[in-house]
């Protein structure tokens, strides 16, 4: 394990900033990690843990020490009549392992294709799409603190999943290591195709039987032709959260916008499309200098050629602005900014 200086990340992230990392190594095993930790400059600088690079926006330069997460694999661990236990390394790519249980018609992971990024990071936000969240398969993971390199797993429980968040993201952010994941998937699997533009698209296609083959063909078709493919415009996914309300605060808003694209929420509170709201404040598919907003789907924030992070940020800042203002609503960022 090599630790370099003034190492630039702008290929290591998928908004494609330029930013240098003060340091940086990539680590391939437990034993790297531990071997890092006993470093000076691990001991001496501030850390930022890496996967792959598609949940962040990096603002500047980083003063301390990127680690890169490349642990990688799938086993299968156990297995019995209803289902299998897979354990991952955290820098698996998280399509791998998609892949991997939908080539087995294993259930499970079928609505989280084609999501970008690394195993370990899955957990982090607790990864949703199409009506489905990772904490449905999660069984648990590992990982080391990264104040005194203390090994622990983490049980579901003990994750605090909720709604694109979780511990990790919350009072145990850049402060734990995850290294290895493991999931339960079925055996006899029942997709999940409630959702609206997933069920018109295997409607579409005709299919009776519906396999997890099928549904996750199907939303890795809806994706690509709606979401920008950060190989070619740089993007991090949907930069802000949806904003969850009170039903109170919902009724009001009803009354003035009936057309509110609205779903309900855990605790009977309402999930407003923050996507909704910005197309609204007239911002999709506007471009400024070398920023942008989707033109299919204003959440997404896009990076023309060479914007800087802090470009982008300014960017986002007027979206909120602009929201607060029309629907007095405080858009939160989903995205890490660093
Ligand atoms: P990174 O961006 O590298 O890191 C994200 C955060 O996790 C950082 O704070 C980092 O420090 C931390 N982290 C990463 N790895 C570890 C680790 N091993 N241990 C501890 N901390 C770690 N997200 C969804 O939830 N649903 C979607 O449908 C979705 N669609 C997307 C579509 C596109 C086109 C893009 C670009 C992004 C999308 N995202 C989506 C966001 C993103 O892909 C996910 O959040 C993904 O899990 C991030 O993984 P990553 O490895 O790239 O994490
Ligand atoms: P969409 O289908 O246009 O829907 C817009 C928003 O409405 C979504 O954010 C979704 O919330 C919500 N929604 C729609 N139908 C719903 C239903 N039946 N039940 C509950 N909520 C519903 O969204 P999209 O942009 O094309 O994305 C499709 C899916 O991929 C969504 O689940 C989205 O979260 C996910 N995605 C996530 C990212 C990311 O970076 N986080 C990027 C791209 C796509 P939810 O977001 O809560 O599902």
């Amino acid at each position: 394990m090599k630790i370099k200086e003034n190492f630039s990340l702008k290929d290591l992230n998928t908004f494609g900033v330029e930013a240098r990392a003060g340091y940086f190594a990539g680590i391939n095993s437990e034993e790297e990690l531990a071997e890092l930790f006993r470093s000076p400059v691990f001991k001496e600088n501030k850390k930022l843990v890496l996967g792959g690079g598609s949940n962040i926006l990096f603002t500047g330069d980083f003063e301390g020490l990127v680690v890169k997460v490349n642990i990688s694999g799938i086993e299968k661990i156990s297995e019995d009549a209803g289902g299998v236990i897979l354990e991952a390394g955290a820098g698996t790519v998280w399509n791998d392992i998609v892949d991997f249980t939908v080539d087995n018609n294993w259930g499970g992971l079928e609505n989280l294709s084609l999501i970008p990024g690394t195993a370990g990071a899955a957990p982090i936000q607790n990864i949703g799409a199409y009506g489905q969240e990772l904490k449905n398969v999660f069984r648990n993971l590992d990982g080391y603190f990264i104040s005194d390199g203390r090994k622990k797993t983490f049980e579901p429980e003990e994750c605090r999943f909720g709604y694109r968040r979780s511990i990790f993201k919350d009072e145990l952010k850049d402060k734990f290591v995850i290294t290895k994941i493991r999931l339960s998937l079925r055996k006899n699997p029942s997709p999940d195709i409630s959702y609206g533009s997933l069920k018109s698209e295997l409607e579409r296609l005709g299919i009776k039987q519906i396999t997890v083959k099928d549904v996750s063909k199907a939303v890795s078709s809806i994706r690509r032709a709606k979401l920008p493919d950060p190989a070619v415009t740089g993007n991090a996914g949907s930069f802000f959260k949806n904003p969850v309300i009170d039903r109170e605060e919902y009724l009001i808003l009803k009354k003035e916008f009936p057309e509110m694209a609205t779903f309900p929420a855990e605790d009977d509170k309402i999930k407003i499309a923050a996507g909704w709201l910005i197309e609204k404040c007239g911002w999709k598919g506007k471009k400024f200098g070398q920023t942008g907003v989707h033109d299919k789907q204003a959440l997404v924030l896009i990076n023309l050629g060479n914007a800087s992070g802090e470009e982008i940020l300014n960017v986002a800042g007027k979206i909120k602005k602009s929201v607060r203002d029309k629907f007095g609503i405080a858009l939160t960022e989903e995205v890490n900014i660093y």
